[in-house]
């Protein structure tokens, strides 16, 4: 009879249980030794008893500690998830990253050695999940569709929420979901002793874990127990930089090679914010210290002459970089951290320079599982190992041999514009706790360096102490779509570990009955199972879904993307694309080679002729022209100079027309090509028409009727001469928030001076506007108004046989 645990642990864990019932498990020396350095390992019987003890157990714990690859191991050794045992259903473990869900589920299955088949996987368009799976890995957001066909989870008899401290949106959702599916299953046990009761354990990284304890609402028997186990983590010494450069990457490169030529031997790891940035400067890593061998010549680092220039994204960080440049020491020294380090680390070290070998491995979420696999892997001999890494090396998974941290600062967030609705992902500044989890990943094996790319003026000033959580940075539609399709009725009641506004939750619901994603009772309907899948405010998700007809999908997603980037066009030429005319081209056009004259026709050609059709009653078709037009042109400054654009919007906006180019197609609309033409011909009259409908159903409670088809409200113009004084009345009552101090809205909104439609004649005014938001005016700038107006942004003129269309729902 062999007993997994060796003789010093043997007598761990809860008596009564582990004599009722345990599997066995036998795993090689090796394995078994790496198993007992770690800390969660020497908590194993306190961490039981709470499981045993407790419905919910919250278990804190440094990274590396050894959480996400032990507690698994417990509950499987202790019987979770064996068919025969008291507690037969699958150990279900959710993690907020793809990556650390597949390269989890591979570790704990090699450390299990001989149980092949017992740990699997589950992630969206990936799954070894069979009949004889014990331990289930998988994201968050695969749990939550479980939880949608089968809400009491009855295949489950454990759930272990991990990485809970970063708090992102399916995590919470899941932490409020789980602790009343647990008092579900307590319930239904005392009715069908066959079903079991659910235990839930949230693990984290760092004890910021008040959220759920102190939070009566979401635990109702109780607070539960929260389980320290204590980290091991040598001293990480950290260096910030004198100044922040704007170019990180370009950065990081410097330090990374200097670091290499002057650091004693130790892995690097890099803190980056994604792939392209990962994979470019892994390149040039690579040209720059792959054959520098036997060829030392001091400590800089001469960078090979005609290397390509370093794709970084722009980032707009909340303030100019010159303004940073005031911020910090006004110090050009370039040589800073290392040369003040060297001496101090020398002295304290005594080790020699390490070999000139490097070792570099990137790590992303996009990347293949067995490349992901290889920061695991021994280094080749003599050789440095650098990672260049996302923030999934922060906290989700631990590289053994890491000594330096180099850390930008910086992570790609999602994030939400409140005017727009739209969610992208943006380079912005990392938290204080997080910047300290990543200078702590220096620090697992000895003691270490992190070496800051920003100074501590920045971190002090501009760093947050924490991040954050997601749910309240991102639509409240989106969020309570999420949770209808869930088929959760009550969205208000809903026990959030940090709930929303309730105003805004119940504004967005009736938001989404208007769009057709809920009855008027409240429950979700298939249109709304649709926009769910979308990252996209349900508006913007609408208009995609429906968006196919009359083969309009390249134009719909050029739309969406228009429409989702805000200022598209420079301020003081808003009053309408110039659209020089052919001749103008020719006679401007000397300079251009044939072909780029042909293109830059093209551009225009497409813009003149989008122009010429009844396009100029929409402003929301204005900014689709031109994000089509710009496809075309062959110098994109040179175009949205004489376009009057904005070079920044546009770059934007094509962006985001790729990566929904992209969602489109992953979201089962087989009949698309994965990549979308981007120079489209102009759109048929029908298709413009199209387009106009899909405008009206996303905006459908913002239809605005011309005044003078209904009674006119008292106080307004009688025969107004221009069109920006024509009375509309809003089709919905507009709800805008009551101040004591001002006026409420106005019963009538008008249009605004920016608007295609501003030009119109009065007598020619469309009935039915469309308006995508409002603005309150401030009463200096509109003449002769005698209090402030409420203007219509961003209008698209409708008819009203398109609006009967809508109710009728095509
Ligand atoms: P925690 O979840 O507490 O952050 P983990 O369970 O992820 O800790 O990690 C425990 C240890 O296991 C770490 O030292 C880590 O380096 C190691 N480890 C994790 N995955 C692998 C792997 N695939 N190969 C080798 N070591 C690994
Ligand atoms: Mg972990």
């Amino acid at each position: 009879e062999q007993d997994p645990l060796p003789p010093e642990l043997e007598n761990k864990g809860s008596a009564r249980d582990r004599k009722a019932f345990s599997v066995d498990v036998i795993r090689s020396d090796e394995i078994q030794e790496a198993r007992l350095g770690l800390p969660v390992v020497a908590e194993e019987q306190k961490i039981m008893e709470a499981i045993y003890d407790n419905p919910v157990v919250i278990i804190w714990g440094a990274t590396g500690s050894g959480k996400t690859t032990q507690v698994p191991q417990f509950l499987f050794e202790a019987g979770y998830g064996t068919s025969d045992s008291p507690n037969p259903g699958m150990i279900g473990v959710t993690q907020p990253r793809r990556v650390a869900a597949v390269s989890m589920a591979k570790r704990v299955d090699d450390e299990l050695g001989g149980l092949r088949e017992k740990v699997a996987y589950q992630i969206r368009f990936d799954s070894s999940v069979s009949n004889k799976t014990a331990i289930k890995f998988m994201t968050d957001g695969i749990l939550i569709r479980e939880i949608t066909n089968d809400f009491a989870l009855l295949k489950y008899s454990i759930i272990v929420i991990d990485e809970a401290h970063e708090r992102s949106a399916n995590t919470d959702i899941l932490i409020g979901m789980v602790s009343r599916i647990v008092d579900l299953r307590a319930t239904m046990n005392k009715e069908d002793a066959k079903v079991r009761p659910l235990k839930l354990v949230i693990m984290s990284a760092t004890l910021r874990v008040t959220d759920f304890l102190e939070n009566p609402n979401l635990f109702r028997n109780g607070k539960p127990p929260l389980i320290q186990v204590e980290g091991r983590q040598f001293p990480v010494a950290t260096h910030f930089s004198r100044r922040t450069q704007r170019d990180y990457v370009d950065e990081a490169f410097h330090k990374v090679c200097r670091g290499h030529k002057k650091l004693p031997p130790g892995g690097m790891l890099v803190f980056l914010t994604g792939q392209n940035e990962i994979t470019s400067l892994a390149k040039r890593l690579k040209d720059a210290l792959a054959n520098t061998h036997g060829s030392h010549t001091g400590h800089k680092v001469r960078i090979a002459a005609g290397e390509a220039p370093l794709e970084t994204e722009d980032i707009e960080l909340g303030m100019s970089m010159s303004q940073y440049d005031q911020l910090e020491e006004n110090d050009d020294d370039e040589e800073d951290v290392f040369d003040e380090l060297d001496d101090k680390e020398f002295e304290v070290e005594d080790e020699t320079p390490a070999s000139s070998q490097v070792h570099i491995l990137p790590l992303y979420s996009q990347l293949q599982t067995k490349d992901q696999l290889k920061v695991f892997e021994k280094p080749p001999e003599n050789a440095r190992l650098i990672v260049l890494a996302t923030n999934v090396a922060e906290t989700s998974l631990t590289i053994p041999g890491i000594r330096y941290v180099f850390d930008t600062g910086r992570a790609k967030d999602k994030r939400y514009d409140e005017q727009t609705g739209v969610q992208s992902f943006e380079v912005g500044w990392i938290s204080k706790a997080s910047a300290s989890q990543r200078a702590g990943r220096a620090g697992r094996t000895g003691p270490g360096h992190c070496y800051r790319l920003y100074s501590s003026a920045v971190y002090e000033r501009d760093f947050k102490e924490h991040a954050e959580p997601e749910i309240l940075r991102i639509p409240v539609e989106g969020v309570i779509l999420q949770l209808k399709s869930m088929d959760l009725q009550h969205v208000v009641n809903f026990p959030f570990p940090t709930p929303p506004d309730r105003q805004s939750l119940a504004k967005a619901e009736k938001l989404l009955c208007y769009l057709g994603a809920l009855s008027p009772e409240g429950k979700i309907t298939s249109i709304g199972r649709q926009l769910s899948h979308y990252p996209l405010s349900p508006r913007f998700s609408k208009m995609l879904t429906i968006g196919h007809q009359h083969e309009c999908t390249p134009y719909t997603v050029a739309l969406v993307a228009a429409l989702a980037t805000p200022n598209l066009f420079i301020p003081e030429n808003q009053l309408g694309l110039a659209v020089p005319n052919q001749t103008e081209i020719y006679t401007n056009g000397d300079r251009l080679a044939d072909e780029a004259r042909t293109k830059l026709r093209s551009a225009y050609d497409h813009a003149h002729h989008l122009f010429s059709r009844k396009s100029s009653t929409s402003d929301a078709l204005k900014a689709l022209t031109a994000l089509c037009a710009y496809a075309y042109a062959p110098s994109k400054d040179d175009f949205c100079k004489e376009m009057f654009l904005s070079p920044k919007s546009l770059h934007e906006a094509s962006n985001l027309r790729s990566q929904l180019t992209t969602i489109v197609h992953n979201n089962n609309l087989t009949t698309l090509p994965s990549t979308l033409p981007l120079q489209l011909p102009a759109p048929s009259k029908i298709q413009i028409s199209a387009l106009q409908q899909f405008i009206a159903a996303a905006f459908i409670d913002q239809i605005a009727i011309l005044a003078s088809s209904s009674p006119i409200p008292p106080d307004l113009p009688r025969k107004p001469t221009r069109a920006i004084d024509v009375p509309y009345l809003p089709l919905f009552p507009i709800k805008t928030k009551r101040r004591a101090d001002t006026d409420i809205i106005d019963v009538a909104v008008f249009i605004h001076p920016s608007s295609v439609l501003a030009h119109t004649a009065v007598k020619d005014l469309p009935t039915y506007i469309i308006y995508s938001r409002l603005q309150r005016g401030n009463p200096a700038t509109i003449e002769g108004a005698k209090k402030p107006r409420t203007r219509m942004h961003a209008l698209t003129a409708v008819t009203g046989k398109q609006i009967a269309g809508l109710a009728k729902g095509t």
